[in-house]
């Protein structure tokens, strides 16, 4: 592209050199233009959400025709969120005069369909400037500044479907649990299963696991790992005095009461509890120390730069 920003800029449009991005107002809507050298391309960025979704749709229909009316326009959609980007093919001379065209036919039907200027990052309809993020230019509303330059988590948690996540993954470390114990084994490598499982299930679910959630995750473990141990000491119990006694794997729960009052056998599940948790806690440790400092770090800053 062998053109003058300077000169390709519609009246009113500045050119920032050092970010290589011209910006401006059409209208009441602002606009940013990146030229893609490589691409021997403009691109217009709009920014924009409609107050009603039926108006935004209406936008994106009138966005199709683009391209067919425009011989110079090579490609015109959203980004499925709140970027919607027009691509001008570069004709040297007729720049200027095709990227005002464009730019005001945008600007037009954002007020025909009620479409505002958003920030590219919340997309809230709220005053926006501009700024680039990592040496990308957009517009960001004050919040969203804030948010990225002090690299707080960007992340939002939600307990509740982190807390039915955890649940999920502790049950399935406890089947294994259960399984080791009827072949013999002190299941202590399964207690780092039911443990990972937690975080995994809290993680996956809650979209972040924080330090409370990591709390949450050891707790439930830990309460799993007794009921899994009592699981297994159940179907045992089944096995051992068959259907004569015990009609169904539900009704040898009711016999653990009266077993346990046998030191023997309470001693037995005492010992298998206690070095299953010490195996489990060994186990983990390292697993809970690194998700707990990776709780507390903070996102990496970016680099905002206004212009
Ligand atoms: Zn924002």
């Amino acid at each position: 592209m062998n053109v003058q920003m300077e000169y390709v800029a519609p009246d009113g449009f500045v050119f920032e050199r050092a970010q290589n991005v011209m910006h401006g107002r059409y209208g009441s809507i602002e606009f940013l233009i990146v030229p893609m050298l490589t691409e021997n391309q403009f691109q217009i960025q709009l920014y924009a959400d409609g107050e009603n979704s039926s108006g935004k749709s209406q936008f994106l229909e009138y966005l199709q025709t683009l391209q067919q009316r425009h011989s110079f326009v090579a490609y015109a959609g959203h980004n499925g969120r709140e970027l919607i980007s027009v691509y001008v093919a570069s004709r040297e001379q007729e720049d200027k005069e095709n990227l005002t065209l464009v730019i005001s036919e945008l600007s037009r039907k954002c007020e025909e369909y009620g479409l505002h200027n958003c920030c590219a990052s919340c997309g809230k309809v709220r005053s926006v400037s501009r700024m680039t993020v990592d040496r990308v230019p957009a517009l960001l509303c004050h919040d969203c500044e804030m948010q990225l330059s002090s690299g707080r988590a960007e992340k939002k948690e939600n307990v509740l479907l982190g807390i039915i996540g955890a649940v999920a993954g502790v049950l399935l470390g406890s089947v294994l649990w259960v399984f080791l114990g009827q072949i013999g084994f002190i299941a202590g490598i399964a207690g780092y299963v039911i443990v990972f499982g937690g975080m995994k299930g809290y993680e996956l679910l809650g979209k972040k696991l924080s330090k409370g959630g990591i709390v949450i995750c050891v707790l439930l473990s830990f309460l799993m790992i007794a009921g899994a141990e009592f699981v297994s000491l159940a179907i045992t119990i089944y096995k051992e005095m068959g259907s004569l006694f015990v009609s169904s794997i539900w009704d040898a729960f009711s016999w653990i009461p009266e077993l346990m009052k046998e030191t023997e056998l309470a001693m037995g599940v005492a010992k298998d509890l206690v070095v299953g948790y010490i195996l489990a806690i060994w186990a983990s440790y390292s697993l809970i120390k690194y998700s707990w400092r990776q709780a507390g770090e903070k996102q990496r800053p970016h680099t905002i730069e206004r212009f």
